[in-house]
């Protein structure tokens, strides 16, 4: 479902992806760990095109970016809309309803009717576990609760992929559960996943790989009982002992 060939990225002088291949197959949950400042989100970021990698190729089911050669902004947006990407920051538009939130990308950018957006959000509020508070404002939501909505808008534009950077990170401890449950569920649906998270619990149990990255370059990666009780190099052992 997605591939990754020679993924690099620099921020000025500053190398930041160096050379990354990575594939993740249909249906996979793929759990990414790594020091802050490895280059986790900057990863993430490059899939779904909000940095323009320096180099290397990307593919998300069967539509491909050459960025080895120039790249047209056209497909670039259209490759964008393949991923749903759930930040630490839920970035819910204030002014709108947790329906109107969902139904904004609906209609602006999928040329849904009103009806139709409203009928499909009110699904997906459903799924979320949301159904009663979708006349509520984000202000008057827990952070769990705006980030399922965040989570609602970006299924709503039907992505091949869902991308989440650290999205727990923010919650307050008791809200991180609710989070991780739907993004359970989804994983069990078979939506393809790349998560970028620090909740080593939800790691073990969803992950079909876990990918330990430090300094721009995939260290290690393999089947989460491998990496947590057997990693292999020096750097995952120490990262992994400074959680605990
Ligand atoms: P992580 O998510 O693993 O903490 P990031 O991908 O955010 O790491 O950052 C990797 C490195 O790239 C860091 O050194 C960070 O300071 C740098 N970086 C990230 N985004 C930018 C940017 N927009 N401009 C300059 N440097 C950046
Ligand atoms: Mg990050």
């Amino acid at each position: 479902m997605i591939s990754i060939q020679g993924l690099k990225k620099s921020f000025g002088s500053q190398e930041v992806i160096k050379n990354v291949d990575l594939e993740i197959e249909q249906g996979k949950v793929v759990v990414i760990i790594g020091p802050s400042g490895s280059g986790k989100s900057t990863l993430l970021r490059c899939l779904n095109v909000l940095e323009t990698p320096n180099g290397g190729v990307l593919s998300i089911d069967g539509q491909k970016l050459d960025f080895n050669t120039s790249v047209s902004k056209k497909s670039i947006s259209a490759f964008r809309r393949l991923t749903g990407m759930v930040f630490q920051s839920y970035n819910l538009f204030p002014h709108l309803t947790t329906t109107g939130n969902v139904t904004e990308g609906l209609t602006t950018v999928k040329g849904l009717s009103h009806k139709e957006a409203v009928k499909k959000a009110e699904l997906l509020l459903d799924k979320v576990g949301l159904a009663d508070h979708k006349d509520k404002h984000p202000f008057q939501l827990s952070g769990g609760q705006q980030q399922r909505v965040a989570i609602a808008r970006a299924l709503a534009m039907d992505p091949k992929v869902m991308l989440f950077d650290e999205p727990t990170s923010a919650l307050d401890p008791e809200l991180v559960g609710e989070v991780l449950r739907v993004m359970k569920d989804l994983a069990h649906e078979g939506m393809t996943m790349a998560v970028v998270t620090h909740e080593m619990r939800f790691a073990k149990e969803v992950a079909d790989e876990v990918i330990f990255i430090d300094d721009g370059v995939i260290v290690e990666r393999g089947a989460p009982a491998e990496i947590f009780n057997h990693p292999k190099h020096e750097r995952t052992k120490k990262f992994l002992s400074l959680l605990q």
